[in-house]
């Protein structure tokens, strides 16, 4: 049994850091990983170039992780997007913001952000234990002492950090293993779902569309009701829809919800009809194809749209019957579609749901049923949207953990 003041279970950025803001000299601290090297999403991140974080005032952060905004705020002022641009540029590692407010490394290359984060480590004293998984936890009351047992050997701690991260991209080393030790300790799981994902519809009919980028207008309907609309980038696959407005929508969406997609997402329905009627009188010789391209819509989706209008591409706005000319308005600002499913663990970039906030001290991240259990990163039920708010809630909530333990233990 090897005996340590804390036991850090995984070694994503939240665990990391976690470890690079505990002093390792005054406490004994180890990071457990199950992997043989650490940081394996990391290093995938954005790419491989690592999407560290977004540009802007922290506090427009808050609406970036669904309803958690009360949650989260002391976590997120405590450790900013700024403190963490800071902290890379100090050691040596410069920022870059792109026109989208997304930053990533100049070098654009995650292995740069581990190595940062490995090196830290190394000089407080904290070593990581690879290839050790963690199997089991078990509280000693009397000795208010934590035993974890590995894959090697087992620790003894008096503090212990879940940082094990959630169930996406499972061969990552993230299988939900911390949710199974927390629920040990009484806690709650808020059921895991994958998210940040692509979202499968019925009949998928735009497979020769893939790669084509869209601003759209994006609505969500369950039970003939409006939940929630957007407007962002969508992209056609081959199989499915992506792109950030649909990553980031996942989050709400079920299978069996509709989706409606407004390609001119600048205008409502009734308003274009008006136009469209005015236009077709007006311009009845002009081909109904150059009549949609004027709309700034891509070629290719375009024809795809008058076609599934019942249109013939080589019509002219004159010969559209009053049926067309409905079903093109309808497909332009109103296409339903039905979802089937939405991409797995295997393609979802995070996992919504896992531990229940309400049991967990929003300040210091400490269990409120046991004493010296903290969480950190993704384990826990936050999950933000595309652009780099996820990595920047796992260095956040490391740094709240670590520097809480550093002070209080
Ligand atoms: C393809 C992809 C791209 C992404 N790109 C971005 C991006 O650009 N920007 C962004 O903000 N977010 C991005 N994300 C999300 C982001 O990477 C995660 O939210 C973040 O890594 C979570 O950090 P974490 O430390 O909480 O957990 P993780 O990074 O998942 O780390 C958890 C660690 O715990 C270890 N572990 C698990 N169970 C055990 C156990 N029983 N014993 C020992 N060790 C264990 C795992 O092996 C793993 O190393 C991306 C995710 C994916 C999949």
């Amino acid at each position: 049994m090897i005996k340590k003041d804390v036991v850090i279970i995984g070694s994503g950025p939240a665990g990391l850091f976690t470890g690079i803001n505990i002093d390792g000299r005054k406490l004994d601290t180890v990071i457990l990983e199950k992997k043989s090297s650490a940081g394996k999403k990391l290093l995938i991140s954005g790419g491989g170039q690592c999407n560290i974080t977004h540009s802007g005032n922290i506090s427009d952060f808050l609406d970036k992780y669904g309803d958690k905004k009360r949650y989260l705020r002391n976590t997120l002022y405590g450790f900013t997007n700024e403190d963490l641009v800071e902290f890379f540029e100090k050691r040596g590692l410069e920022m870059e913001i792109e026109e989208s407010g997304k930053i990533f490394p100049k070098t654009r290359k995650a292995e740069d952000v581990l190595n940062i984060l490995l090196n830290g480590l190394k000089k407080n004293n904290v070593k990581v234990e690879y290839n050790t998984q963690v199997l089991d936890v078990e509280y000693k009351d009397k000795l208010e002492k934590f035993i974890v047992k590995t894959s090697g050997k087992d620790y003894e701690a008096k503090n212990l950090v879940i940082a094990s991260g959630g169930k996406s991209y499972p061969n990552t080393g993230s299988t939900g293993d911390g949710f199974t030790v927390a629920e040990k300790f009484g806690h709650k799981i808020v059921k895991p779902k994958p998210v940040l994902t692509p979202m499968y519809v019925k009949d998928y009919s735009f497979k020769n569309l893939s790669g084509i980028s869209v601003k759209v207008g994006l609505s969500l309907w369950r039970d003939s009701k409006k939940i929630k609309e957007t407007i962002g980038d969508m992209l056609f696959t081959h199989i499915n829809l992506s792109g950030p407005v649909v990553l980031d929508f996942s989050r709400y969406v079920n299978p069996g919800d509709i989706l409606k997609i407004n390609f001119l997402h600048d205008k409502n329905k009734e308003f274009f009809r008006k136009e469209v009627i005015d236009s077709l009188q007006n311009y009845g010789s002009k081909y109904i194809k150059t009549f949609i391209s004027d709309l700034n819509i891509p070629n290719r989706l375009g024809e795809k749209i008058i076609e599934i209008s019942g249109i013939k591409k080589d019509k002219i706005c004159a010969e559209i019957t009053k049926d067309q000319r409905e079903k093109l308005i309808e497909n332009l600002t109103e296409m339903n579609l039905k979802v089937d499913r939405l991409g797995d663990y295997h393609l979802a970039m995070v996992t919504s749901g896992g531990i229940d906030l309400n049991e967990i001290n929003r300040k210091t991240m400490e269990s409120k049923f046991i004493k010296n259990l903290y969480f950190a990163g993704e384990v826990m039920d936050i999950d933000g949207d595309t652009g780099g708010y996820n990595i920047q809630w796992a260095f956040s909530s490391g740094y709240a953990v670590g520097r809480f333990i550093n002070e209080n233990a």
